[in-house]
């Protein structure tokens, strides 16, 4: 088969203008073209659809996420694909990839094989310029912080506690911890810094949380740099940051429209890490979806228990949005790695190792179901290692759960490869859900107590144990008036525990909180639980040494 970019490559593209007005009904006036295939989709036009009914909103996630990769986003492009198919008006809402995978290990994230958002290479490189656009605006608010301490410090900012950090979209290990203005006395007051990767801010995630101008604004001004010596938060607002950062992201909170390769629309919008963010595309691009489209098909990052979870817990209890139907992607392979099979013999059939691997499946079915109160169904996608009788075996022990599992092989045949999940899909939207949507806590307990709920109701812990200086800072910041606030768990995507080695549904263990961090902007506390990387390095052997420029201008080797 070829690879991703080749068919991307290969692929004849609509312009988007024909796209939009034929696929979703807007006309060119609502456009702001970025070229012939992208366009950003105007946030008046979108503002004026106000009174438009909703469609029905369909969430993609996973089981635990192992080394060889699920595929929700491809799954993601491919449902798409097959409900337009069917005449269904749909549209998909993705992530925009970040630069850092793209050059370091994972490749980009566009979707696979047949299915995928084109063009691949813009979607995955500077695409309309959002990230560079949250980059700016980030790192004016670091300048205004260090000039505000530089002429006189009137806030009296204590320098030791700023948090707010400066980014940018590559992994680059050396920027993790340095020290700034050094140099002598025209240069300020040096101090120890650090960059983050540019979807790993919470820009970021207020980029993707944010209902409108004037909202960002709100949010923007709420972020929290730092503290005074005194312990008083120190905002954006305060140093008067908010309305030149609001101006750097006005366009850029405009929705990107693209086409996938069965020619349906796709939001790519925002792209927030899923650990110390919600990992979740744009509010904006999915309210714009669901008011012109009948269905909107999203993704969250990780496994249900980390990225559905946030799309219920921050992402719906923020907008009012409400998934209608969540579609659990597993793969034979991951089953296998669950059931403790060795990544070097996933490719050999091993029934005993599906029915082993179920366990972490299994639970997150129920996680789906019964705390979240989404009804499921399961996407098997299919990989050419996996046997029939392993698939077999899994739609058998998926509908011992009570849900439908559909074999799906859109990777290798496009939307068509995806139908049978469509139908389901499509059936279960039209049946009265058996559940009631609910979230894993309410506001109104104590933030220790939602952890808590987290790790008992959807990880299977037995306890919660805190750091002691991460229950001090979670009690000055309720302190301070966030105590309402929804937590934002940070742990490894590999397991429910926090050990990346405890594959399948450990239960009993103990979520241990290193380090407790306030988003106000994003409106989250972090509740970091193991190590978490915000700004990731490269690997010994990049994509980047693989990615080359042909004499045509053709872009090659991205994956
Ligand atoms: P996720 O969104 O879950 O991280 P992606 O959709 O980005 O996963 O897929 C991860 C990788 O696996 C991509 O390189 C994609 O091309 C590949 N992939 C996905 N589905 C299949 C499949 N059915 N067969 C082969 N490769 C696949
Ligand atoms: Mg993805």
């Amino acid at each position: 088969m070829q690879s991703d970019i080749e068919i991307a490559n290969a692929a004849v593209l609509r312009p988007v203008r024909e796209v939009a007005e034929e696929t979703l009904g807007i006309t060119e006036d609502h456009l702001v073209p970025y070229g012939h295939y992208k366009a950003k989709v105007d946030i008046g036009y979108l503002s004026s659809l106000a009174d438009r009914p909703l469609g029905k909103l369909v969430l993609v996630t996973a089981l635990s996420p192992t080394p060889p990769g699920e595929g929700k986003t491809t799954t993601t492009v491919g449902l798409t694909d097959a409900l337009h198919g069917l005449g269904h008006r749909t549209v998909a809402c993705l992530r925009e990839p970040s630069m850092g995978p793209v050059f370091g290990m994972k490749g980009g994230a566009a979707g696979g094989g047949f299915s995928q958002v084109v063009p691949m290479t813009d979607i995955n490189l500077h695409f309309t310029g959002d990230f560079a656009a949250i980059a700016a605006a980030n790192n004016l608010l670091a300048a205004l912080v260090d000039n505000h301490i530089h002429h006189g410090n009137e806030l009296d900012i204590d320098v030791r506690s700023i948090t707010w950090k400066r980014v940018l979209d590559t992994n680059d290990r050396a920027l993790r911890e340095v020290v700034v203005a050094m140099g002598g006395h025209a240069n300020g007051f040096p101090r120890e810094d650090g960059f983050d990767i540019v979807v790993a801010s919470e820009l970021m995630a207020i980029f993707c949380l944010t209902e409108s101008w004037g909202d960002l604004k709100q949010r923007i001004g709420d972020i929290v740099i730092g503290y005074t010596r005194a312990m008083v938060p120190v905002t954006a607002r305060e140093l008067g940051a908010d309305g030149a950062m609001a101006v750097l992201l006005r366009d850029a909170l405009a929705p990107n429209l693209v086409q996938t390769l069965g020619g349906a629309p796709a939001f790519v919008h925002g792209g927030p890490f899923a650990n110390i963010a919600h990992g979740c595309s744009s509010v904006m691009a999915t309210r714009a979806g669901l008011r012109l489209a009948d269905i909107v098909v999203t993704e969250a990052g990780f496994g249900a228990d980390l990225g559905a979870e946030k799309f219920v817990d921050i992402k719906c209890r923020k907008s009012g949005l409400r998934p209608d139907v969540a579609v659990v992607v597993a793969t034979v392979r991951a089953l296998k790695y669950h059931g403790g099979v060795a990544l070097a013999d996933l490719g050999t059939e091993d029934i005993g190792a599906v029915e082993a691997g179920m366990a972490n499946l299994r639970r997150h079915l129920a996680n789906v179901r019964e705390v979240y109160g989404i009804p499921a169904v399961v996407a098997v996608n299919r990989f050419p290692t996996d046997t029939d009788a392993e698939v077999a075996r899994v739609v058998e022990l998926v509908a011992d759960e009570g849900v439908r599992a559909f074999p799906a092989t859109h990777f290798a045949d496009g939307g068509p490869g995806a139908t049978a999940l469509a139908e389901g899909v499509l059936a279960t939207l039209a049946e009265p859900s058996a559940y009631d949507f609910s979230f894993t806590y309410d506001d109104d307990l104590p933030l220790t107590a939602k952890v808590e709920a987290i790790a008992t109701r959807l990880y299977g812990a037995g306890q919660v144990t805190w750091e002691a200086k991460a229950r001090r800072r979670l009690q000055r910041i309720e302190g301070d008036g966030f105590g309402g606030l929804p937590v934002c768990v940070a742990k490894t995507q590999y397991s429910f525990s926090t050990d990346p080695t405890s594959l399948g549904a450990p239960s009993g263990h103990e979520l241990h909180v290193r380090e407790v961090r306030l988003s106000a902007g994003a409106g989250f506390v972090v509740v970091v639980c193991g190590d978490m990387m915000t700004m990731p390095g490269l690997p010994r052997d990049p994509s980047a040494a693989r990615i080359d420029l042909a004499e045509d201008g053709t872009i090659l080797g991205l994956s």
